[in-house]
């Protein structure tokens, strides 16, 4: 968090009482009511990580004293992030604000904000807040017109719930009596899918679903994350286990032989399966997704005569795309999936009940969906490096490939599409790494290419 500069890729995010303190909070809720103007309908919620009410309490003194006004998910503000960013579109508020730092380990903290779309605000609304915020410009509000209280919306939750199990064949996945483990990384999750899959008739086995700010894994869900959720599915015989981030918009899908697979995956077989079932009007048969994606998206969704859009890392770039130009879905690989009849952001729960009712419809298990997918080794790796000199080297990697007439994608660092591997080259948005990622038919080809690829960027980083 440099001077100058509040959010990041996704919100504000840091180490509670390091980077992200009480009266950064307060500031910040002062320039967003600023900003927005007096009278203002504000919906505020969190997660369960710690400093949360801390945090959430700063914010809500902040929008008071512009005049805004302003409610609270429930008594304790707990609710995943898309439950908010729903309850905000379908319940008429003009702005969310959100004290989660979603997948991040427990140290950190952060702050998003909800545009009335129920979308993380563009980068240019960030950028009035951040001039706000710097330049100290608060318009508070007289004493006469200040809200003294904060409201409670208990419909928060049921708004959501409600607004997933509509959007699915609710009796055609009650039919199939499918039991499915829950991972919810001890967090606000817990609140809603053990819920939706209640409702769908679907026996809930559940891992880690009390809220706690000391969570028993890493918030992020990844194969070594889920490694006991895994051990759990295939020991008991379920038919699914499904791990989400701490937010709970992320899903990653545990198939019943204890295999977890990658976002990218999921939303490659989401979107074919929404493409051929689930497209009631015109729709731009295309689907978004973030050049860290495999390519084996692109070979399984030609088939289907969908196109793939490449879009630069980070779930914002993707629904605003999809709101300009509409699409069937669009996802990233860390489990992040948007299904536009529902919400233009990423929602583990609503992946969840699309991912039963494909297996109800199509009859098959979930290893069968994922085993018809092209098949691909992945592996990846980072070279510390400034991020001048990480920038450096892959404008020296385009050029090189450019003028070998490779197939080159720019959005977001270098990504090179080969015949029967790909890989993707990129200075990280958060930490001073070059991040490196290849995907080929064979381990070892993709074990090979990435060393490769590291030498000859610590060649050029060097140089
Ligand atoms: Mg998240």
């Amino acid at each position: 968090m440099s001077l100058g500069k509040l959010f990041g890729t996704d919100g504000v995010r840091g180490v509670l009482n390091k980077e992200l303190t009480p009266s950064l909070a307060l500031k910040l809720g002062m320039a967003i009511a600023s900003h927005y103007g007096e009278g203002i309908r504000v919906l505020v919620g969190r997660d369960g990580r710690a400093g949360g009410e801390m945090i959430m309490n700063a914010v809500i003194a902040g929008l008071l004293s512009g005049g805004a006004e302003v409610y609270k998910a429930g008594a304790e503000g707990y609710a995943p992030t898309p439950a908010i960013q729903y309850a905000v579109k379908e319940r008429g508020y003009d702005v969310g604000v959100i004290v989660t730092a979603s997948h991040n380990p427990p140290e950190y903290n952060g702050i998003k904000v909800i545009s009335s779309l129920g979308i993380e605000i563009d980068r240019e609304t960030e950028k009035k807040i951040e001039q706000i915020y710097f330049e100290e410009r608060f318009r508070l509000t007289p004493w006469t017109r200040i809200r003294d209280k904060v409201r409670i919306d208990d419909e928060v939750l049921g708004t959501y719930i409600r607004g997933v199990i509509e959007k699915v064949d609710k009796n055609l996945i009650r039919s199939r009596g499918f039991r499915v483990l829950v991972d919810c990384a001890n967090n606000v999750a817990s609140l809603t899918t053990p819920e939706i899959l209640r409702i769908l008739g679907v026996k809930a086995y559940t891992l880690a679903c009390n809220i706690s700010t000391q969570p028993y894994r890493e918030p992020e869900p990844t194969p070594s994350s889920l490694r006991e959720a895994a051990n759990v599915v295939k020991t008991l015989g379920l038919d699914l286990g499904v791990g989400h981030d701490g937010d709970g918009d992320r899903a990653i899908f545990i198939d019943e032989k204890g295999e977890v697979w990658w976002g990218d995956r999921t939303g490659a077989l989401l979107s074919r399966y929404i493409a051929e079932h689930k497209l009631t009007q015109h729709v731009p048969r295309v689907i978004y997704t973030a050049v860290s994606s495999s390519r084996l998206v692109e070979e399984y969704l030609r088939e289907v005569g969908v196109e793939v859009r490449w879009t630069p890392v980070g779930s914002i770039n993707i629904a605003y795309s999809l709101l300009e130009n509409g699409g069937i879905a669009g996802f990233e690989e860390n489990g992040g999936f948007l299904y536009p009849p529902h919400l233009l952001a990423r929602d583990g729960g609503m992946t969840l009940a699309l991912f039963l009712e494909m297996m109800a419809r199509e009859k098959k298990t979930a290893s069968e969906l994922f085993n018809e997918l092209p098949r691909y080794y992945a592996v990846k790796t980072k070279i510390p490096m400034p991020r001048d000199k990480a920038l450096e080297v892959v404008k020296a990697l385009i050029n090189e490939y450019k003028s070998r007439g490779a197939r080159v994608v720019t959005v977001d660092g270098i990504r090179v599409d080969e015949e029967d591997y790909w890989f993707l080259v990129r200075p990280s948005g958060t930490e001073p790494v070059l991040r490196i990622m290849v995907e080929a038919r064979t381990p070892e080809k993709a074990r090979q290419l990435a060393e490769e690829l590291a030498e000859k960027a610590r060649r050029l980083g060097t140089a």
